[in-house]
């Protein structure tokens, strides 16, 4: 193990309660909690609020295995922290019901079912786009038709 110096315990109290000593997951909000570093620690190599959120252990443990993604967990932090949505909106360039639909449909979705969900959309707008593409192209097809006839 590397040598990593604890985090300082008003530092550790200030996350406590910007979280409200409950697990920053949405749809999780289970305590006790613990800390994590958003940015892993062997790339920060140091202890900032920033990069630092509460978790329960279950939730620690799946951002640990990559199942929750950590952009994400950055913004509900600061949602948790009191950040207004217009200004994360700004910040991270959505719309608020953007993000109101995500904090309540990933809050607590792990990242390879929101791979699934993001392709999902994708595939959706692919079809829409080309079912349009094909109507107009039979109603071009059927104008021509009737000049024929
Ligand atoms: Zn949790």
């Amino acid at each position: 193990m590397e040598n990593r110096p604890a985090i300082p315990t008003k530092l550790k109290r200030s996350v406590l309660v910007e979280a409200g000593h409950r697990c920053a997951i949405p749809t999780c909000r289970q305590i006790p909690v613990e800390l994590a570093h958003i940015t892993p620690w062997s790339k920060v190599k140091e202890h900032t609020y920033e990069n630092l959120i509460a978790l329960c252990p279950t939730c620690h443990t799946r951002f640990d295995r990559g199942e929750i993604d950590s952009q994400i967990l950055g913004i509900l932090k600061q949602a948790a922290g009191g950040v207004p949505v217009s200004a994360l909106c700004r910040e991270h360039g959505m719309s608020s019901a953007t993000f109101y639909k995500w904090r309540a449909k990933y809050g607590g979705m792990d990242a390879s079912l929101m791979a699934r969900m993001k392709e999902l959309e994708k595939e959706n707008a692919k079809l829409k786009k080309m079912y349009a593409e094909a109507q107009m192209k039979s109603e071009v097809l059927q104008e021509a038709l009737e000049k024929k006839w």
